[in-house]
């Protein structure tokens, strides 16, 4: 399967390419009683048809592992290179599939995706090609990749404890060891139908998605659901960790990754809409943001970037990331930011910082008076929510978020993100950068 590092906020999924539709009209979304299903109506040429299963593994890597056997086991190993209308992923908190094919395909690609709740009967060969299809993979993305080595060693530290501490990829040693049966155990264990959300998007009605999960007696559940609830973080005791990766060769970069609990818990929504927010400020050269201080007053880091981002209701992750100015060492980088990150959290964000960088941040929404603007974001927020086992919120909550931004919530933010929490940094480039 075509992995790609991602992306939006930490860089330790593996994502497939997906190439995305055109939509517009409205969005439509139901979950049904039988099934989990969410469906994005739209006046479109496509129709994608995503099952998403949680996979709640601790086994390093065995999650991916599944993955690309139960796809073999559906679609076929020629099909699979073939077909650039499916694709799969796996990221630390489920796996999914996804075919696309015209709105008159529906009724077969769902026939096609129904195949995944079939046991796994991949001859013992193909399991064992499997394994080293995966270590070419592991090749790709780790191997001379000290950013990418670098994120799985930080996950590991900062969310000691929890399941997502482990690595989606796994090690070669990890791969080698795979043991096909323990794959089909966790295939039965969780490639069920009431673990299973199916998000079809498209050109295609809600009542056109009901009618062919009738037409191809699309598995429904057997019972309560077990594991309905979404994910929650627990952080692990306040400690600190430096990771050094000497690259003789690469340019010296410092990777800075905090995560912290709230005082009271925010709905996630809520919480990543503010988390966003303060990284936006945190970015800018206004009062209040760290481009004065690091790089235009006094020449410490060459360019930077923040990101924050929740793990769940009640915890949330900044992770920083910067380049040296001339004859700065990376130690003085994470000092600085530090340093300055506390100052600003004792004063809090001003008022006119707020306001400027909140005008500038309904860009993060769609234009709702459009509607391919909207169904696309829609689209694309439902598929992110479901991939990490959350309840998408209905289009009128989404829309409400921006009303309920708010500057004490920024600056209670702020304070956390400045608190105690585990700190994981990395050290990248010539050695005589480091100290
Ligand atoms: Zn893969």
């Amino acid at each position: 399967m075509t992995v790609k590092a991602l992306i939006r906020f930490s860089g330790w999924w593996l994502i497939a390419i997906v190439a995305l539709p055109l939509f517009w009209l409205v969005n439509v979304f139901f979950e049904s009683q039988d099934h989990h299903v969410y469906v994005q109506s739209a006046e479109a040429s496509e129709v994608y048809a995503h099952v998403v299963f949680g996979h709640r593994s601790l086994a390093s890597g065995l999650a991916h592992y599944v993955e690309h056997l139960a796809w073999l086991n559906t679609v076929g190993a020629k099909q699979r290179s073939a077909n650039r209308h499916s694709n799969a992923w796996t990221n630390p908190y489920a796996v999914g599939y996804w075919l696309s094919g015209k709105p008159d395909e529906l009724d077969d690609l769902l026939q096609t995706l129904s195949g995944l709740f079939e046991p796994l009967e991949v001859p013992a060969k193909f399991a064992a090609e499997e394994r080293e299809i995966i270590l070419r993979e592991y090749e790709a993305h780790m191997v001379d990749k000290p950013d990418a080595q670098a994120a799985e060693a930080m996950s590991a530290f900062l969310y000691a404890g929890n399941n997502i501490a482990s690595s989606v990829l796994g090690t070669p040693d990890d791969i080698r060891g795979f043991s096909y049966d323990d794959a089909r155990a966790l295939h039965a264990a969780t490639h069920r139908p009431e673990n299973a959300t199916l998000v079809v998007t498209g050109g295609v009605t809600e009542r056109e998605v009901s009618r062919a999960l009738k037409t191809v007696d699309w598995p429904a559940k057997q019972s309560a659901d077990a594991e309905s609830q979404p994910p929650t973080f627990e952080l692990a005791k306040p400690a600190d960790t430096l990771l050094r990766y000497p690259e003789k060769e690469a340019s010296a970069r410092v990777i800075l990754r905090h995560v912290a609990a709230l005082p009271e818990s925010i709905p996630f929504d809520l919480l990543e809409a503010h988390a966003l927010l303060l990284a936006d400020i945190l970015n800018t050269n206004l009062a209040g943001g760290l481009a004065g201080p690091l790089r235009f007053d006094n020449a410490i880091a060459r360019g930077f970037d923040v990101q924050a981002w929740p793990l769940d209701e009640r915890h949330i992750e900044l992770r920083f990331r910067a380049a040296p100015d001339r004859g700065v060492s990376l130690r003085a980088v994470q000092k600085a930011f530090r340093d300055t990150l506390a100052e600003i959290s004792d004063t809090g964000i001003p008022d006119e910082t707020y306001q400027r960088v909140l005008n500038r941040f309904e860009d993060f929404w769609p234009d709702w008076e459009d509607d391919d603007d909207a169904a696309r974001w829609m689209a694309d927020y439902t598929l992110e929510r479901v991939a990490a086992l959350r309840q998408p919120l209905p289009l009128s909550d989404v829309k409400r978020l921006e009303q309920q931004l708010s500057h004490q919530r920024i600056n209670t933010l702020l304070n956390t993100i400045a608190g105690n929490g585990r700190t994981a940094v990395a050290f990248i480039g010539p050695k005589e950068r480091f100290e």
